[in-house]
């Protein structure tokens, strides 16, 4: 047997694959830093093979409780992702599996390539109305890509100003599951016979950046970019040298302004969908609070696969943390302002243990997203 993590996404090290029934594997750490937990390889020479793989630094990752209760993803297709049985014990994760076919694939969660990414770029500029700006160059040298939707104005449109609608995913590139979502949501909003987003379009532009960490995303990391700088830490201070990813699009902000915010990422530990909104930032209002509070309720009628019972502590007054991408936001454009949580095992209140939380159900979440945003839109700005 083999196994290789030589790809776009992949992570693995190989310690020993001699035996199919001992196979023992460590998860590379991301440059730069001391974060790890995304692995993606590929197995081959193992049909019928009782594969018993051990990820021995598993207990020293970034977030060792993201084990427990986690079934690893596994596809012979790489279309298709299914759960295989998986266990964390004594610092160790040991997945279990007999392939049925030669090659299986097994990842954290479904992976999102970087060919994907061009391609879910290409095909949104075949839609009427978007265009592509690239903001600036990764220090890998890729393209920071920004979709603008921005129908021409309605002959009989009235003369209020777009609101400015700022959606990103990824800035922690091992959470796949965020580019999934925008998939789903860009396909509903890019949708010419959608009432819903043709209502959002012509009283809307949108900027979306589908993928903030294109560097970390092909180098296989968890959580930081090609030197080691976790994005979602660098909104006060972004720089050139190390995190040119923030610098642009927070200048790019500025130029739009925002009247609305959504940062989506993953959380390893919760299985729920939940969202983290600017709690204790300096300029919190009551009617911010307020505004969240509805998105939330309008989210949660959309899509049953989304809670608000389950989430992070709320940071008390004063004591937010202003590096982070939805705190910066809420302060500097005094806007609806959150940050969107998806589990990387499965949501515990709708769950579908063959998947758990799996790409088309993030696709669905997007589509919800953009319900959500019509029943508060008018309040917004
Ligand atoms: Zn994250």
């Amino acid at each position: 047997m083999k196994i290789t993590s030589a790809f776009d996404g992949g992570n693995i090290e190989v310690i020993a694959a001699d035996t199919p029934s001992n196979v023992r594997l460590n998860i590379r750490v991301d440059n730069g830093s001391d974060h790890y937990q995304w692995f993606y390889f590929r197995a081959s020479g193992v049909r019928d093979q009782a594969l018993r793989m051990s990820i021995d630094n598993a207990g020293s990752a970034s977030f060792t409780d993201g084990w427990v209760d986690y079934q690893a993803v596994a596809s012979y297709d790489r279309q298709r992702w299914f759960r295989v049985p998986t266990r964390y014990a004594d610092g160790t994760l040991t997945i279990e599996h007999t392939p049925t076919g030669d090659a299986v694939y097994y990842a954290y969660f479904a992976p999102y390539s970087q060919e994907r990414h061009a391609d879910l770029i290409a095909r949104s500029l075949t839609a009427d109305g978007v265009r592509l700006e690239v903001l600036g160059s990764t220090l890998d040298g890729r393209d920071i890509d920004l979709l603008v939707i921005d129908d021409p104005p309605a002959a009989d449109a009235k003369a209020s100003p777009k609101k400015p609608c700022w959606i990103i995913a990824r800035q922690h590139p091992g959470e796949t599951m965020a580019e999934w979502l925008i998939e789903g949501l860009l396909a509903r909003l890019l949708d010419p016979q959608d009432p819903v987003a043709r209502r959002l379009r012509a009283t809307s532009v949108f900027y979306i950046v589908p993928c903030m960490n294109p560097d970390g995303a092909f180098r296989g990391h968890l959580r930081v970019n090609a030197v080691g700088a976790n994005l979602n830490r660098e909104w006060t201070l972004p720089t050139l040298e190390r995190s040119p990813e923030v610098l642009c699009v927070r200048e790019r902000m500025a130029e739009t302004g925002v009247d609305f915010f959504l940062d989506v990422h993953g959380d390893e530990g919760l299985p729920y969908n939940f969202i983290a909104g600017p709690d204790g930032i300096p300029s919190l209002t009551e009617a911010m609070v307020a505004l969240e509070n509805d998105f939330q309720a309008a989210l949660r009628q959309a899509s049953p696969d989304f809670q608000s019972v389950h989430g992070y502590p709320k940071a008390a007054p004063g004591e937010a943390n202003m590096t982070m991408a939805t705190n910066y936001v809420a302060e500097t454009h005094g806007c609806l302002s959150m940050t969107l949580e998806q589990p990387f095992k499965d949501a515990a209140d709708t769950p579908l243990p063959e998947v758990g939380w799996s790409p088309e159900r993030c696709q669905k979440l997007g589509v919800a997203i953009l319900d959500a945003l019509y029943a508060v839109h008018g309040k917004l700005g």
